[in-house]
């Protein structure tokens, strides 16, 4: 299934390609205590916690048309990618997001550019399929636009120790080696349709990707935020940040610049349909989905 929004003269897509319940939540926030879980049980379940106390997720990417380009913002898990340590991840093989893809009428042929908020296994992954033995680009015609800190942070890892980081090794380094990244800052803009926005700290690079034009435009957040329990709460880090107090900082940027407006808010991870507005809730905000 894909879900088609129209905001002016853009098209956006959502391309899902798991969603489900994935990790425990008090693992997944590290400083979210049980008492404040209690106190928010009765609007996290059953949509955003399952009943085990998993945080259901959705992992998706977003395709956006605007009259020149096609842009596809992350790209999901992939397939054939040896994944270690994440079981759900590992050497999947599934026809999910093709099929998706499919769905919109578009081709890995008709992608323009693959933006990656940052370079994270679940964002990084359908860059790559495997042809022949080797990590080839998915998108033949597209070119790649990381954030230029954000990869030579992933590039020095992965030279100090490839077996930690996999996806950098078979979803990053292959569109580099094959002249297809554009290395930018994280405040790039494309056009007057497509900016960057920098939203660093879940990665030490990260972005988020506003299109449109005022009146009619989303910002696509990539994994600034996990699930709207940061909206309420946005001090609360998530395992794998590179700086948590910083991820916070860019939470109350970000929804402080957009809480209260018509601007549609894409997120990468909530339960469908994972997209929505913020809005003032005491001193943070809360999500609406629509
Ligand atoms: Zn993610």
């Amino acid at each position: 299934m894909t879900t088609q929004i129209k905001l002016g003269n853009l098209t956006i897509h959502r391309i899902v390609e798991q969603e489900g319940p994935f990790f425990d939540v008090l693992k997944f926030f590290p400083t979210l205590t049980k008492e404040l879980l209690e106190e928010n049980r009765a609007w996290l379940q059953p949509r955003f916690v399952d009943p085990a106390d998993q945080l259901m997720l959705c992992i998706q990417s977003y395709l956006v048309r605007t009259p020149h380009h096609n842009i596809l913002v992350d790209t999901c898990v992939g397939n054939h990618k040896p994944r270690p340590t994440r079981p759900f991840w590992n050497m999947m093989k599934s026809d999910r997001f093709e099929k998706n893809l499919a769905a919109t009428g578009l081709g890995v042929g008709d992608i323009d550019f693959v933006m990656c908020t940052h370079l994270h296994t679940d964002h990084v992954g359908w860059n790559t399929r495997l042809d022949n033995g080797r990590w080839v680009p998915t998108f033949p015609k597209a070119r790649y636009v990381f954030a230029d800190r954000e990869l030579d942070y992933w590039t020095k890892r992965q030279k100090d120790d490839a077996a930690a980081v996999p996806w950098v090794t078979d979803s990053v380094l292959p569109i580099v080696a094959a002249n297809r990244a554009d290395v930018v800052k994280s405040a790039h803009a494309l056009n007057d349709l497509v900016t960057l926005i920098p939203t660093p700290g879940h990665s030490i690079d990260h972005y988020s990707v506003q299109v449109g034009k005022p009146g009619a435009d989303a910002v696509i957040t990539g994994d600034m935020i996990h699930s709207p329990l940061q909206a309420r709460y946005p001090e609360f880090g998530m395992m794998s940040d590179y700086d948590s107090k910083q991820a916070g900082q860019s939470r109350r940027e970000l929804f402080g610049r957009f809480c209260d407006t018509s601007t549609l808010m894409c997120t990468a991870h909530f339960p469908s349909p994972s997209t929505g507005r913020f809005v003032r809730w005491k001193d943070a905000f809360d999500f609406k989905p629509t």
